[in-house]
């Protein structure tokens, strides 16, 4: 089984006199001071954007990222029923997704969800250069919402009823997509014991590199050699392992 522990930040990794990983420092948001140490036989590096931070010892010479802001819209309300939607929604002739959290906000992203790679789109300058003022936030949250609107019904009326009653239930935030230099999935062994799995595209990709990944590194641990490590790994990652930046 596993066990999970929410609220924390990853502070550095330990290592064995070996120089092998053998866990991680971490504090929790109640107590930033007390730095808590976990062994682990494996450290999986799975921090979106953050990836490539030093303290989580692999580096972006290792894991090259991108740098590719994008805004996400959250529109809520009170009056909506607090049903998750049992799909995620793509309108490709709108350019718009979203998704619907457990407490009812819907998550809207503009643009067309990229599905597995980078998109010539996504590498407009106009994205990287994302304005952030409050007006473009507003603006950009109207567009978002509009092209929404054109969605199906129930989404229709969940928009007009946010409109309706409470005009400032939306919010709107840039954040950094989890994209690598070239655009692909990052998957795999960085060294024995750290593995990494960072994907812009991990909306549709998640379940199939869930599977994937916790098959490997079973397999993996299970490994009495690096040769053994490499005979159990998916040909169809092949293309996505973090050695083909270094
Ligand atoms: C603008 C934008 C557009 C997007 N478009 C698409 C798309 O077209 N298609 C698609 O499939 N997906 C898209 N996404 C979704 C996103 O890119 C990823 O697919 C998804 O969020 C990746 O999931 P993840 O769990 O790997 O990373 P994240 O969802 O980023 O989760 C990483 C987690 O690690 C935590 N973390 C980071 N550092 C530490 C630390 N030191 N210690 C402890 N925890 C830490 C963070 O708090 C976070 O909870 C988009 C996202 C954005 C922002």
């Amino acid at each position: 089984g596993a066990n999970f522990i929410g609220g924390v930040e990853i502070e550095s990794l330990m290592r064995n006199k070996d120089g092998k990983v053998a866990g991680v420092k971490y504090t929790t948001t109640s107590d930033n001071s007390n730095i808590i140490r976990a062994t682990a036989d494996l450290v999986i590096i799975a921090c979106g954007a953050n990836s490539a931070s030093p303290a989580l010892g692999i580096g972006s010479e290792k894991l090259p990222l991108a740098k590719q802001p994008g805004a996400l819209t959250y529109v809520s309300s009170d009056n909506y029923l607090k049903q998750p939607l049992k799909r995620i929604f793509v309108d490709t002739i709108n350019q718009t997704h979203m998704l619907r959290r457990s407490d009812g906000t819907l998550v809207i992203g503009g643009g067309k969800l990229i599905v597995g790679g980078s998109d010539s789109d996504e590498d407009s300058p106009e994205d990287k250069e994302l304005d952030i003022s409050e007006e473009a936030d507003s603006a950009i949250a109207k567009e978002m919402i509009a092209a929404a609107i054109k969605s199906p019904d129930d989404l229709e009326s969940f928009m007009e009823s946010c409109s309706e009653n409470d005009d400032k239930s939306f919010r709107i935030t840039t954040a950094n997509r989890p994209i690598s230099a070239d655009g692909l999935p990052v998957v795999g062994l960085v060294e024995e014991g750290l593995y990494v799995a960072v994907t812009h595209s991990g909306i549709t990709l998640a379940p199939l590199i869930g599977e994937l990944a916790s098959f490997e590194i079973e397999e993996s641990l299970n490994a009495k050699s690096s040769e053994e490590v490499e005979r159990y790994g998916f040909e169809i990652l092949d293309a996505y392992r973090p050695t083909r930046f270094v």
